[in-house]
Parts: C-alpha cells; sequence; structure tokens
C-alpha cells in the first residue's frame, strides 16, 4: 500500500491538546494527505487514557529516550508523576504507526509526548531545551522518520522521494 503518516492529533485542528485549544497547521500538503487517506491522525495521550483538558506535563531533567528507559520522570504541574501513562501513549503510538504501515511522522514540537526538536525542561517556566518527547523517540528508535510540525516541507519533500522509490 501507499506509504503512510501519523500525524499528532492537535495538529489537525482537534480539540485534544492539555489546554483544549487548536492548533490550526493544516497546510496543503496534509489536505493532500488527507483526501488520499495516507494520514493515520493520533494522540497518544488521549489513547493512554489521559483526560481533556489536563494539566501541562513536562520530563524532568531528561527526554523521551532517558524516559523510555526508566531514567527519566514526567510529571504533571501539580506534582502527579504521569511517567507510566506517557510511557503507554508511546507505545499505543508506536502500535498505531506500524499497523498502519506509516514510514514517516508529523509531530507537535514542544511536547513532553510529540516534541521532536525542543521539549521544556521540567521547571515548568517555559525554558526549552532541545530534545525529544517520548512518543516521538520511540518511533525514532523503531526506524520512523519523524518530523516536527514546522517541517512540513521538509517532510513533504522526504515523502516524494520515498513515492518515487516504492513506485
Ligand atoms: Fe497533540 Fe501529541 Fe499532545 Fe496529543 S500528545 S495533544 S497529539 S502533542
Amino acid at each position: 500500500g501507499q506509504n503512510k503518516i501519523l500525524v499528532s492529533a492537535c495538529l489537525m485542528g482537534y480539540q485534544v491538546r492539555y489546554n483544549g485549544s487548536e492548533k490550526a497547521q493544516l497546510a496543503t500538503a496534509l489536505a493532500r494527505w488527507q483526501r488520499e487517506r495516507r494520514l493515520v491522525i493520533f494522540c497518544p495521550e488521549l489513547a493512554a487514557g489521559l483526560p481533556t483538558p489536563r494539566p501541562p506535563a513536562e520530563i524532568v531533567a531528561a527526554d523521551g529516550d532517558k524516559v523510555l528507559q526508566a531514567r527519566g520522570q514526567i510529571i504533571e504541574i501539580t506534582g502527579r508523576n504521569v511517567t507510566a501513562h506517557y510511557q503507554l501513549g508511546a507505545w499505543l503510538a508506536l502500535r498505531a504507526a506500524r499497523e498502519n504501515g506509516c514510514i514517516a511522522a508529523l509531530l507537535t514540537d514542544g511536547s513532553p509526548t510529540c516534541g521532536s526538536r525542543f521539549i521544556y525542561n521540567g521547571s515548568f517556566s517555559g525554558q526549552r531545551r532541545s530534545g525529544a518527547g517520548v512518543a516521538a523517540a520511540l518511533l525514532r528508535q523503531h526506524g520512523i522518520a519523524v518530523f516536527a510540525d514546522q517541517q512540513i516541507a521538509e517532510l513533504t519533500a522526504w515523502m516524494e522521494q520515498r513515492d518515487e522509490n516504492s513506485m
């Protein structure tokens, strides 16, 4: 079948961000892929049973890779440790990607789950650090190419190349 792309649900305008706000990023490429039924729209945190709205959470002094190795934690601003929920969300994202034949993922940057270029540093003060969230890290570990929401042009070029190669 056609190469598919796992997409953060909140990029498609669904109200799933922790604060319930929309993140409208429906670029022309996304609309086209959606028409072609190539998008697998997924929210790992919702899949793991976290509610909307939910308190913001950050990875404390680590990144997604460390959390997957149980050497980092994800804490809500309330202090609740939600590491296990976020790890589960990552595994569910990987399963969805595999079951649907996704070779790439377009994920919302900055999220402790979906971030791929930056995340927040765990101090809940808006401080960024470079690194990936748990789902992005896990997808990468399993060979899926992860792109941030600001990289639609890069993803488009990458997919075109893959499509040509598979023709
Ligand atoms: Fe969006 Fe990912 Fe957060 Fe879900 S887990 S709201 S898809 S950034």
